[in-house]
């Protein structure tokens, strides 16, 4: 039987409201170590936590004391010295660090699957949970009282939230400090979070946002009062998802017809664009990050120093999976001198043309689409798509991140008791009108789990 609830109550306030009975986190934690051995949402999981709300953290955010790998074997054994900015300020407050959760490899993939510990559906465990961020996904989808900090750079927040029906936050690129993530490409990366309520995001983005001397991309900005009454959908949208899906998004867009939402349809001249610009830009620089792994001052240490110069580095780097390597030969490729005019210069200009057009749009109304084109795929399915079409299917995804636009998406419906998402954009800095507007169809729709790890 599926466990449900709804209301517009946050669980971090019902569970500050609560009394704990003595042994609550060693219960939590031996009941996580159980269904882990199913679901392989943690990588590591913190067993002197004793206290505070959970809060679990995707392994490319530094939690000092604990390994952080980026769902790489390259990055086996790091264990760093300090706690990313937006960890600190939640140790600071009533938050108990629970575990570092799986992830695709640098955030590399779409499903979860780009790594050695892949983390399964919780909704049915042949499929997968999702990407990059599939780790906090499923934590968030089987923990009642938990919110999972994770990093989206093009679209890993809100892609695993939908898979797993969990509501997923990508705030406005600089709302929150970067300072301890892992780099994949630093011109797109933000971190963000996952929860089940909107309204907990909201509480942790209170606690986390705001300027950081130690990333100087940081700032300190958030309009409010802006009344957002229109939705627009991008044309072409609901002809390049599967039917079903789109018969159901055509439902959900009505219902909120009704409730007095302005439906209208918009076009966004080379929108279709955003995907190489985005795969471009973000290889360049993940090509560029990834090069100080070596294995001399970085990376998994290869010790033999005596060996040639040659072998040595290319010992090291083989700890790169598959899809790491196709980065950084690609990526790598598209910034080289003679070629960068025609490709890393000219995603730039398209990325700046993106920004300027979903503005002007977003300056009246939220963008709204289903989150993905698809139920969450049979973990086989994904695994034998081609990489061109694993991009693809982030098309819906990759524009409000291209443009470093405040993105939510949350559970609306399910097939086949599967969740899917729908995401909504919003302008720069205009973060909290997403949590209002999930907030406001909680009051009406009942989230599902399966899980309720941690209940009181
Ligand atoms: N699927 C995208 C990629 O592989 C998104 C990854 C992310 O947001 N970290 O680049």
């Amino acid at each position: 039987m599926d466990l449900r609830y709804s209301g517009t109550m946050g669980m971090i306030s019902e569970f500050a409201a609560s009394e704990l009975p003595k042994d609550y986190y060693a219960n939590l934690l031996s009941e996580i170590k159980e269904i882990n051995k199913k679901l392989n949402a943690f990588n590591v999981v913190n067993e002197g936590i004793s206290s505070g709300f959970p809060f679990s953290v995707k392994d490319n955010i530094c939690v000092k004391g604990f390994e952080a790998t980026a769902g790489s074997r390259m990055l086996k054994g790091y264990i760093p010295p300090f706690n990313a900015t937006a960890v600190e300020r939640l140790l600071a407050k009533d938050y108990g660090f629970v575990g570092k959760t799986a992830m695709d490899e640098f955030g590399f993939g779409s499903f979860g699957i780009n790594t050695d510990r892949i983390a399964r559906n919780p909704f049915d465990t042949d499929r997968v949970a999702g990407g990059s961020s599939s780790g906090a996904a499923v934590a968030t989808a089987i923990l009642k009282y938990h919110v999972a900090m994770c990093e989206s750079t093009g679209g890993s927040i809100a892609n695993p939230a939908a898979n797993c029906g969990v509501v997923g936050f990508t705030p406005t690129y600089g709302v929150i400090s970067r300072y301890g993530l892992i780099d994949y490409s630093n011109s797109l990366d933000k971190i963000g979070f996952m929860a089940r309520k909107a309204e907990d995001i909201r509480t942790v983005l209170d606690v986390v946002r705001g300027p950081d001397k130690r990333d100087t991309t940081s700032v300190d900005r958030q309009i409010t009062g802006v009344k957002k009454s229109r939705l627009y959908i991008i044309k072409g949208t609901l002809e390049k998802v599967d039917k079903e899906v789109a018969l159901s998004f055509s439902k959900f867009i009505d219902k909120l017809g009704s409730e007095g939402y302005e439906i209208k349809e918009v076009s966004v001249e080379d929108i279709e664009k955003s995907i190489p610009a985005y795969y471009i830009i973000s290889m360049a620089e993940a090509s560029t990050n990834l090069a100080k792994y070596n294995g001399y001052k970085y990376g998994l240490k290869n010790e033999n120093f005596v060996e040639q110069y040659n072998d040595f580095f290319t010992e090291a780097r083989a700890n790169f999976g598959i899809e790491a390597k196709r980065r950084i030969i690609l990526g790598t490729f598209v910034r080289s001198a003679n070629v960068k005019g025609r490709y890393y210069y000219r995603a730039l200009k398209i990325r700046a043309k993106i920004i300027e057009r979903m503005s002007a749009i977003l300056q009246d109304g939220f963008i709204i689409s289903p989150t993905l084109p698809m139920k969450a795929p049979k973990l086989e399915e994904a695994q034998r798509l081609p990489p061109v079409k694993a991009y693809m299917s982030d098309f819906l995804n990759i524009p409000p991140n291209l443009g470093g636009f405040p993105h939510i998406s949350f559970p609306f419906d399910y097939i086949d008791g599967l969740p899917i998402g729908a995401q909504i954009i919003t302008s720069h800095f205009n973060d909290y009108a997403l949590l209002d507007f999930a907030s406001e169809w909680e009051k009406q729709f009942e989230y599902r789990f399966k899980y309720n790890l941690g209940s009181l």
